[in-house]
């Protein structure tokens, strides 16, 4: 059997959470496994994960067709075609960030008869190569999100510049004040929206994410990958 980091690291954030005074129990250990097979998948699971995140819709399929008993998170770049894919393979998607999705998203969850929860990308730091609606956009976009039935925003995601952990907590702050502006907006039809998760931190910042809020980290390298140094 293959080892994985699963088990440590989710012993490190309820610590962290401890050492903060947060709920464990209130933060999400998402185990992205873009980057490895079914066999360190099952290996997680021996360890207690149950959620996963891809960010390719062929490997979600496979990998949510061998284990539909897990939850299946979408958090890598949709493309209107694959758009059916996803829709019918996950749970949750962390990365809708362009209004012409939202539709189509819509359209595809009726069709095969589930709500798709998503959340909104949002590009923080305002990095030119980083995906994600402009925080200015987002009341905006909610607004459009209140038109359909089978969509349900929960919350908001955003990746942080690399390699400066301390401008990567100003932009999980950022995400979380923009988050608490958010959650007074009210609209016609669904009412006021509940902003619960904020999906923000990876390998290296998890640790500042948890400290600003995150409701869910997304690990790769730090749970699957032999040597990360943490
Ligand atoms: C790959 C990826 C992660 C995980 O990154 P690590 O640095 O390996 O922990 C998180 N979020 C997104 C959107 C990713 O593509």
């Amino acid at each position: 059997m293959l080892i994985t980091n699963y088990g440590k690291l989710r012993e490190a954030l309820d610590e962290q959470c401890r050492l903060l005074g947060r709920d464990p129990a209130a933060v999400t250990l998402v185990a992205v496994s873009k980057t490895v097979g079914i066999e360190s998948v099952e290996s997680a699971v021996s360890e207690g994960a149950r959620v996963f995140g891809e960010n390719r819709p062929d490997s979600l399929l496979e990998k949510q067709r061998a284990h539909p008993e897990l939850q299946w998170h979408f958090i890598g770049n949709i493309q209107s075609r694959r758009i059916r894919d996803i829709v019918a393979a996950s749970d949750l998607i962390h990365s809708v960030c362009k209004p012409t999705h939202l539709p189509k998203i819509d359209e595809r969850a009726r069709e095969i008869g589930k709500v798709q929860r998503i959340l909104l990308e949002v590009n923080v730091s305002g990095e030119e190569t980083k995906s994600g609606f402009k925080p200015a956009e987002l009341p905006r976009v909610l607004e459009a999100c209140d038109a359909y039935d089978a969509l349900r925003v929960e919350g908001l995601m955003t990746m942080a510049p690399q390699g400066d952990l301390e401008e990567a907590r100003r932009c999980f702050d950022a995400l979380a004040q923009l988050r608490d502006r958010c959650s007074s907006l009210e609209f016609p039809r669904h009412g006021r929206v509940e902003l619960h998760e904020l999906s923000m931190g990876m390998s290296e910042d998890w640790k500042q994410a948890v400290a600003c809020g995150a409701t869910m980290i997304r690990i790769g390298r730090a749970i699957f990958s032999e040597d990360f140094e943490s």
